[in-house]
């Protein structure tokens, strides 16, 4: 790859995709990918093409071996970009579609089909361009490409590629994640982190609340302090200007407990969740409620011994903030001509990375209005954009062999 107007896709004009894109954006669509369903089919195909262009090509499997990550690696040596996406998909049951959501249906400028923005698009964009990455991985650093599963169902599939590349000893500079973006630079994310907590207490005969423990009064409480948190950050936390909601939140947001209305309840659970501005330490917020936990624990415990409070991770997801001290944010806003930068209230893969030690951003083609709904799709000069995108990076990295 030496140029744009050299390439494959020279000759067409600036809202018209490669046609390599549009013919593997055609393919990849057609796998039904959606998250409950096996990945295996749309990794093998990936796999075989990557791996006829010189890739040499890494899986990590799901525990029952029904889902894969990959990661392909075009040249050799350390560093390098990894071209990273999804390609898990929402469902599209109960939705009005009005074209066949695992096809590709082009009408209006656009791609139709479930996932064409979020984000087969980008994942198109990139196995388009396999042809090109060898030649420019000669420049003298290698080019990854990641595929993982199950981000749609809170990246659980991401985590294991991290542990995976660790293990394998892959360490890239740096990360571009095509989320859709509108092909503008988002360069920061706020993380979440879903909790569920169980209070156990003992049942009793309502007349009888000397020898109960109630869990719902308990789980009350410690709800109350949650919006005690909650109304402490709206109006005295961390402010990280640039989001819409340039603060920390936290709320609960689904209780159960009880079994009738004369009965003190022996068990009451909660989930909550928090989103974080980055530069907030996660930890505090946990640590205060275990604190208070540990307050009312010995009143619980002096009626019922194996009364108590526990605390269960769901999910997290780290926050993001690159900044123009990294490369790959060096590079990708340099290639761009949106110059916007924007921090998104949205999680993606990207954290991941960041955490592992590699900067991160994210930029790919189609508009977050436009992910998960009926008859998803994706503006095709947002795909010949972050086709230009993509030849620009390579470009880039070939030259360094220069
Ligand atoms: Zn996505």
């Amino acid at each position: 790859m030496t140029s744009t107007a050299t390439g494959p896709d020279a000759g067409h004009d600036a809202g018209t995709p490669d046609p390599r894109t549009m013919a593997r954006l055609a393919e990849i669509l057609a796998f039904d990918t959606v998250s409950r369903n096996s990945n295996l089919a749309c990794i093998d195909w990936a796999r075989a093409h990557m791996e006829a262009h010189g890739a040499s090509c890494r899986l990590d499997f799901n525990a029952d071996r029904t889902k894969a990550n990959l990661l392909a690696t075009f040249g050799e040596g350390p560093g390098g970009i990894v071209l990273s996406g999804h390609v898990d998909v929402v469902p599209v049951d109960g939705q009005p579609w009005t074209v066949d959501p695992f096809a590709l249906t082009v009408k209006d400028a656009r791609a139709y089909g479930r996932g064409a923005c979020d984000m087969k698009g980008f994942d198109a964009v990139v196995m388009g361009h396999v042809p090109d990455y060898a030649a420019a991985a000669a420049g003298g650093e290698p080019i990854h490409v990641a595929f993982t599963y199950d981000e749609e169902q809170g990246c659980l599939g991401i985590p294991k590629l991290i542990e995976a590349m660790a293990a394998w000893g892959v360490k890239p500079r740096g990360a571009l994640i095509g989320e859709p973006t509108s092909m503008r630079l988002v360069s920061a994310h706020k993380g979440g982190y879903v909790w569920r907590c169980r209070v156990t207490g003992k049942a009793a005969h309502s007349s009888l609340t000397h020898e109960a423990v109630n869990a719902i009064e308990y789980a009350a409480r410690i709800i109350a302090r949650i919006q005690d948190i909650s109304d402490r950050e709206r109006t005295a936390g961390l402010r990280v200007a640039g989001f819409d909601v340039p603060f920390t939140t936290i709320s609960t947001n689904l209780f159960s407990g009880g079994n009738g209305p004369n009965i003190v309840p022996a068990l009451a659970e909660f989930m909550f969740d928090y989103r974080y501005v980055p530069g907030f330490e996660p930890a505090t917020i946990i640590d205060d409620l275990r604190a208070l936990a540990a307050e009312l624990e010995p009143r619980m415990k002096a009626i019922e011994p194996s009364a108590g409070i526990a605390f269960l991770p769901v999910n997290h997801i780290p926050a993001l903030n690159a900044g123009p001290q990294d490369d790959v944010y060096r590079l990708v806003h340099g290639l761009l001509p949106d110059k916007t930068v924007e921090k998104v209230a949205y999680g993606t893969e990207a954290s991941f990375f960041e955490r592992y030690g590699v900067p991160s951003v994210v930029c790919g083609p189609g508009s977050i209005a436009q992910a998960h709904k009926a008859d998803e799709f994706v503006a095709l000069d947002q795909l010949a954009a972050c086709d230009r995108m993509i030849d620009g990076l390579l470009g880039a990295l070939a030259r360094k062999a220069v």
